[in-house]
């Protein structure tokens, strides 16, 4: 899955979930033992335990009492919970009667009008009722929670294939779905527990071994809480034994973005309707009955029932089609191979498509509205995926698992993509790509995004994480191959060496350096925590520390390591440690021993990342000192907690390190840290030596140095900064910026750093700065000193701007090819130049916008069209307002669409700033995706931060009930909207505003607090220190 952007907090570990995760440990539930059975358990995390020993020791005997007490607690409450539910009438868990059950409130309208085929099969009345209460009392007399009422399926049985019908009525939106699932036994028990929410069942039946007869029903009922379905027998399942559950149900195709949802778009000005599925990670029980954890891997048959007007599209090749008289066909599609519920998928749309095959013979076909297909908007996905599936074929030695795959563009969509095996969903302005108006940009936005899904057909599909505390391990690697995969389509980019700094690392610090972060792989329970772990902890860090992985290990022995890995536990369930045992093995094979699995868990299980700091040389005998410690921006923070404020965060650090001087670098030694602070022999360290630790930034760790040697390390960057990689330029800009934010540094170094950018002809360091400018920009954009600041950059910018001057308009693939470098460099500092204020800069875009306006042809170059746009509005008149916003209404193409509504949010007029504001709810006009993008624009310019803050307070009813579930939405807002906060009185509003919604509220308001804690603090602390320095500097 891609997404935008998210940012999360750990989940509370409530004492009933302790409570499940110990019984379970102790084997009190009578799972036997076995691979799969112990697969499926939650796994102890025993490094946690291990880095926290002595905390454990003490708080030992705390624990045990509270311990106790938080038993006797449960208890008690149970027996109320139980008391409650045998009084209501209308209780949620009883519904048996006649087998006609909703689950949870909606109903669809017209419900039972589909096949509502009478099959009672439930018998109701006072004897199920008795039963019901004789069953609680046993249940509490066990001091257990019922089956159904805890957050994970109980383990007693096991799905081995489903048989699912639907019929989908396109002209109601609702659908009708039978399915038959075959069940393994593992433990005899009356209770048939599966995941079913939001749907209307009709009928249900349980039959043994096909032939044998039916097992008669007692009762069933829906247990909202944890989105289950619950069917109690008159007797036990037995063990190795198989039956089949048959059940028969209808729902609603809904106006949302998950379960099997609709969405629509115009085609020659008729509006036309799609439906389609998104069910990670927890939401295919919204379109079927089933086992809806990733361990359940089973086969599916598939069959949709539909208008012959439409087409239906499913993870396998259509098997055979059946028309009937009425004008209605049944498609009806092979068999899966063993896979989980989440990335299975359907779609009935009346789309077009274009194909082709890979040298595999893999059919793929891009699939997308008519209008879009025939401009020949898809072919650009539909050629890299062809090369990309032989790309992986070839590295993870590991062919394509499936006959086809199909790529479908739709207009409206939760995530950027899903990688369903087979059919794999994207937003449109993820995959469809007009090369005659698309920047580069783009081009790789597009790019990324497929080598990402494609990834996952293997990590992920194929191979699928045990449960969602590592789903990193899914989202890190199709993260991380993103780059890898780019840099094989375009060789000279080097994505992987560079823009995977810029774009992944030094970004995910930033989030990782807060106080409130929480580790890689997190636990997880209950299904409204799951989309919480898709943020870009799981994704970004989670490709760092696999890319620091590769770098340690070796990328060959790291490749082979990853074919074992794949083919070992292809159409299976994975862990991280096995993960670990395989990469240990392979380095073994290479006659090398890191205990990988001790090294890994200690970045995985904890959060946040070190700082280390070399310091010494002062001394002749060649000896420094390197010490680590957590990186934190807010210290205060840190020190009010005592979880974080403590000395037992400690990694394994490999540092790399290498000694240099005005003309030459040695190569590099690595250095295993993993003490508080070690002594080290560097041989060859003379007075005039500089050091530099974490070549080409491959650890996800910052370096501080002492002052002597960043003041040699600057020297070296003005006289001859190609004696250090461009890597490692980059690297020095992001932590010497990012160490002064959080206080380790004084303020000035960072921009004495940056003065030697003049000369820097290389992208990535501009990049670096760029984005590390950034956040220091906000900070200091509403202050009455901030043009000192601002002529600053601008001198740093001035010569670099003069030297590249402005790109033509007549980039073609080729150029577009050759010159990614140059372009994006040009692209970067015209954008400095610009929002900064560069007079020459201004002119140009003013001038570009006027002949757009009077020629009526666009003539700016695509790669800077955002910047001119932008630059545009916020200059010029309420007139080009006006004209962008009517572009913006007339565009088809999809890129374009979006780089004019983000210009909207540019101007300096408030009054049209709270227009945008406002029209942005309304979904015809903005898509809903689209309009949280809207709000944080307007809080990024300093005149409309004010105003968005204002809006998404008083619309948050609204805003969260349209994105509440889909979390990282929400989350995405609330930091973007947030995070440029910087006042006291901004941070007491915020403080207030949580206040008032506590209880229903995302949990990333936590991390937007400290975020905003952090800007006052530093804006108290360091502000003046910056200012007197940029003064001073100025003047000389
Ligand atoms: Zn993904």
């Amino acid at each position: 899955m891609a997404l935008e952007e998210k940012r999360e907090k750990r989940p509370p570990v409530t004492p009933m979930m302790i409570e499940e995760e110990a019984a379970l440990r102790n084997g009190s539930r009578g799972l036997p033992p076995g691979p799969w059975a112990e697969a499926a358990g939650p796994r102890p995390r025993t490094t946690e335990r291990h880095i926290a020993v002595h905390k454990r020791l003490v708080l030992g005997f705390a624990v045990s009492i509270l311990a106790l007490l938080a038993v006797t607690m449960i208890a008690v409450l149970l027996s109320v919970r139980f008391e409650e539910c045998g009084a209501a009438a209308d209780g949620p868990p009883r519904a048996g009667g006649n087998g006609s059950l909703s689950g949870a409130a909606r109903q669809p309208p017209g419900a039972g009008q589909p096949p509502g085929r009478p099959e009672e099969e439930v018998r109701g009345g006072e004897a199920a009722e008795e039963e019901e209460e004789e069953e609680e009392e046993e249940w509490q007399r066990r001091r257990e929670l019922p089956p159904w009422a805890r957050p994970r399926l109980p383990r007693h049985l096991r799905p081995l294939h489903y048989n699912l019908m639907l019929s989908a009525f396109m002209e109601n939106f609702t659908f009708s779905g039978e399915v038959n699932v075959q069940l393994e036994v593992r433990n005899a028990s009356r209770y048939i527990v599966l995941h079913a929410h939001r749907m209307h069942i009709e009928a249900v039946r349980v039959a043994e071994d096909k032939l044998a007869g039916g097992v008669r029903v007692a009762r069933t009922f829906f247990y909202p809480q944890t989105q289950v379905f619950v069917v109690v027998l008159n007797r036990s399942l037995e063990v190795q034994r198989s039956y089949n559950l048959k059940i028969i149900y209808n729902a609603l195709i809904e106006n949302e973005l998950l379960g099997f949802f609709r969405s629509s778009y115009v085609l020659h000005g008729e509006r036309r309707f799609l439906g389609v599925t998104q069910f990670s990670p927890t939401h295919a029980r919204k379109a079927f009955p089933c086992f809806d954890e990733p361990i359940y891997k089973a086969t599916f048959k598939i069959s949709i029932r539909h208008q012959a007007t439409y087409l239906s599209l499913s993870n396998m090749p259509v098997e055979t089609s059946v028309f009937e008289e009425d004008g209605w066909v049944t498609d009806h599609f092979s068999q899966t191979p063993l896979m989980s519920t989440y990335y299975l998928a359907w779609a009935v749309c009346n789309f077009t498509y274009r194909e082709t095959v890979t040298k595999s013979g893999v059919v793929v076909r891009l699939y997308a509205r008519p209008d879009a297909i025939r401009r020949g908007s898809g072919d650009y996905a539909l050629n890299i995926t062809r090369r990309l599936i032989e790309f992986y074929e070839d590295y993870f030695k590991v062919p394509y698992s499936l006959p086809k795959l199909d790529l479908l563009a739709v207009p409206k969509h939760p995530y950027a993509a899903m990688e369903n095996w087979g059919l794999s969903v994207f937003v449109e302005q993820r995959i469809l790509l007009d090369p005659s108006i698309s920047s580069i940009l783009y081009l790789l936005d597009v790019t990324m995004v497929i080598v990402h899904e494609l990834c996952h057909q293997w990590f992920g599909d194929l191979v699928t994480p045990v449960w969602w505390e590592d789903v990193w391990l899914k989202e890190g690697f199709a993260h991380y191959f993103e780059f890898v995969g780019t840099d094989y389509l375009y060789p000279g980019w080097n994505m992987e060496k560079q823009r995977f700094l810029t774009d992944v690392l030094h970004e995910v610090m930033l989030l990782d350096g807060l106080a409130s972060s929480h580790p890689v792989s997190q636990e997880v329970q209950q299904a409204s925590d799951i989309d919480r772990v898709f943020d870009w902890i799981a994704y970004k860090k989670g490709a760092a520390l696999i890319r620091m992985l590769a770098s340690f290990m070796g990328h060959s022995v790291f490749q082979m390591g990853l074919q074992d890995y794949l083919t070992i536990h292809k159409y299976g369930n994975a862990a991280r440690n096995d993960l670990w045992n395989t990469l240990s093995k392979a380095l073994k094979r290479v006659g090398k021993s890191v205990n990988i699995q001790e090294v890994m868990d200690q970045w995985t299980l904890q959060m946040g990342y070190p700082v280390i700091t070399i310091s010494g040389n002062e001394t002749t005998d060649n000896i420094i000192v390197i010490s680590q410690e957590r990186f934190v921006y807010d210290s205060d923070t840190k020190s009010k907690d005592p979880a974080h404020g403590d000395n037992s965060y400690l990694w394994q650090i490999p540092l790399t390190i290498a000694v240099g001087n005005t003309s030459h670098i040695s190569s590099e030694a690595i250095i295993w840290v993993s003490n508080k602070s070690e002594h080290h022999r560097i041989p060859a360290l003379e007075e005039a030596n500089w050091l530099l630790g974490n070549i080409n930034q491959t650890g996800y760790f910052r370096v501080n140095y002492d002052i002597r040697n960043w003041r040699l390390l600057i020297n070296q960057l003005t006289r001859n900064h190609e004696v250090i990689s461009v890597s490692n330029r980059a690297g020095l800009i992001d932590d010497a910026f990012n160490l002064a934010r959080a206080g380790y540094l004084p303020q000035n170094i960072p921009l004495e750093i940056m003065r030697y950018l003049s000369e820097e002809k290389d992208f990535l360091p501009w990049h670096a700065a760029s984005r590390a400018l950034y956040p220091l920009d906000k900070l200091l954009d509403r202050t009455e000193n901030y043009n000192i600041f601002n002529e600053y950059i601008l001198r740093q910018v001035a010569s670099m701007y003069l030297k590249l001057g402005w790109p033509t308009n007549n980039l073609n693939k080729s150029l577009v090819q050759a010159s990614y470098q140059h372009e994006e460099l040009r692209r970067e500092v015209i954008m400095l130049a610009c929002s900064f204020g560069n007079k020459h800069c201004h002119q140009q875009a003013a001038t570009l916008i006027s002949d757009w306006i009077s020629s009526n042809r666009n003539r700016i170059p695509l790669n800077v069209r955002d910047i001119v746009y932008c630059t545009g509005v916020s200059l010029m008149d309420e007139d080009v307002w006006e004209f962008i916003w009517m572009k913006f209404h007339s565009t088809t193409a999809v890129s374009e669409k979006k780089i004019l509504l983000e210009a909207l949010t540019c101007s300096d007029d408030r009054n049209l700033l709270n227009r945008l504001l406002n029209l942005s709810l309304n979904s015809e006009v903005v898509l809903d995706q689209d309009a949280i993008d809207v709000i944080i624009h307007v809080a990024r310019n300093p005149h409309g931060r004010d105003l968005a803050w204002k809006f998404f307070r008083e619309k948050w009813k609204i805003l969260n009930a349209r994105y509440g579930e889909a979390l990282f939405m929400n989350s995405k807002l609330v930091s973007g909207v947030t995070e440029f906060l910087n006042t006291e009185g901004e941070l007491r509003e915020l403080k207030n505003f949580i206040k008032s919604y506590e209880g229903g509220a995302a949990v990333s308001f936590s991390r937007a607090v400290e975020t905003v804690e952090a800007n006052v603090r530093w804006q108290r602390l360091y502000k003046e220190e910056l200012f007197q320095w940029l003064r001073k500097s100025l003047t000389q």
